[in-house]
């Protein structure tokens, strides 16, 4: 049974931590503050790119697989935890503009339902799920798996030796492991440093409002002009989101604030007069055209990448992990990972 070490314990660190834990290897997931506190915590929970026609085909190929993990993943966790992490065939309904015909011959070779409701496009089978419920039901099946999740503890450097990371410097720690992989979302990068080679990933922040409202007002998720709204099961209703592209700075801004609830109130005018109970932000791990890095390093043997998921992180997370723990394992993966190898 092999060690491994995982940097980053948002979805993608854990449903990585959990596929090699099924596995059955040794796994220690190591992250800096609480496990799922940071994207992964921040983000809507959409299981669809927004919107797929508009993406090159590797990106909607990672997305639809994971989307299509999620009602196994879901009744999982739940089973096994308690936690339910309200995994909610809600529909989608796309405002315009919308290139219909573009829309529907996507949908039409991806045997994906849509149907034109007047001027606006209906997606019946997207799907979301709640963030925060996810990520805490993923750290407690990974708890009672056997998985050592170190919170709190903040990886600084590798230590190197030939072409292997020998250790991995966790707080005062030197964690020895045969393989380690780095999930750490926007600060990949930054932690992988004179190693990140290529890597052309940065961070892209998200601002996001939400509203608390009576269950049932909103029963689907809407969409317009890059702008959302998703209901949750108790009435909760988010708007995002901002895509900014200023560094690794979290902070929330009046303007965003402002722009969102504008764009909330068009969309669902009983928004009108109501003040958002509260307003975050995260920072996505983005990436050139939406691609992540799944694979191995190309000159250090042992370490890995999973990594730069940007806007859909929570929807491919299942996949790019069943990916990245079938290629630790020498297995034939049950997708092409070509498109993701590092540097590829
Ligand atoms: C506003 C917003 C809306 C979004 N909406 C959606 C959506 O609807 N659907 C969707 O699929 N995706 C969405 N996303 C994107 C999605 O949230 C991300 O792609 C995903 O969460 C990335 O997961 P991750 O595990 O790679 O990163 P993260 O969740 O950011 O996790 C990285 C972890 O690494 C840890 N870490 C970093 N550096 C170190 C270190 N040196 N040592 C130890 N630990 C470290 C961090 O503490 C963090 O916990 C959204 C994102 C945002 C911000």
């Amino acid at each position: 049974m092999s060690d491994i070490v995982i940097i980053g314990a948002g979805v993608v660190g854990c449903m990585t931590a959990m596929e090699l834990a099924v596995r059955g290897a040794n796994v220690m997931l190591v992250d800096r503050a609480d496990a799922g506190g940071e994207a992964s915590w921040a983000g809507g929970g959409i299981l669809f790119p927004l919107l797929p026609w508009r993406y090159r085909e590797e990106v909607n190929r990672l997305a639809l697989a994971g989307a299509a993990g999620y009602p196994a993943l879901a009744a999982e966790l739940h089973a096994a935890t308690g936690i339910d992490p309200e995994y909610s065939v809600s529909g989608m309904l796309v405002h315009p503009p919308c290139d219909m015909a573009v829309a529907q011959s996507w949908c039409a070779a991806h045997d994906m339902t849509a149907e034109l409701q007047e001027d606006k496009l209906w997606l019946p089978q997207v799907a979301q799920v709640r963030n925060p419920r996810l990520t805490q039901a993923l750290r407690r099946w990974l708890q009672e798996h056997g998985v050592r999740l170190l919170e709190h503890t903040e990886v600084s450097g590798l230590k190197i030796a030939g072409n292997r990371v020998a250790a991995v410097q966790a707080g005062a720690e030197m964690l020895a492991a045969d393989d380690v992989v780095v999930t750490a979302g926007a600060w990949s990068r930054p932690l992988l440093g004179e190693h990140a080679a290529a890597l052309d990933f940065k961070p892209m922040r998200g601002q996001m409002l939400l509203y608390e409202m009576p269950a049932g007002l909103l029963q689907h998720i809407h969409y317009q002009d890059d702008f959302y709204l998703i209901p949750r099961r108790d009435g909760h209703i988010l708007a995002g989101s901002t895509v900014e592209d200023v560094g690794f700075d979290k902070s929330t801004t009046a303007t965003a604030a402002r722009e969102l609830h504008q764009k909330a109130v068009a969309l669902l005018p009983q928004l009108h007069g109501r003040q958002p109970v509260r307003h975050w932000s995260g920072l996505r791990p983005g990436s050139p055209d939406n691609i992540p890095a799944i694979g191995r390093h190309p000159v250090l043997k042992n370490l890995w990448l999973n990594t730069g998921h940007f806007r859909y992180g929570v929807t491919m997370a299942p996949a790019s992990s069943r990916l990245i723990a079938s290629l630790l394992a020498g297995k034939a993966p049950f997708m092409d990972a070509s498109p993701y190898a590092f540097g590829g």
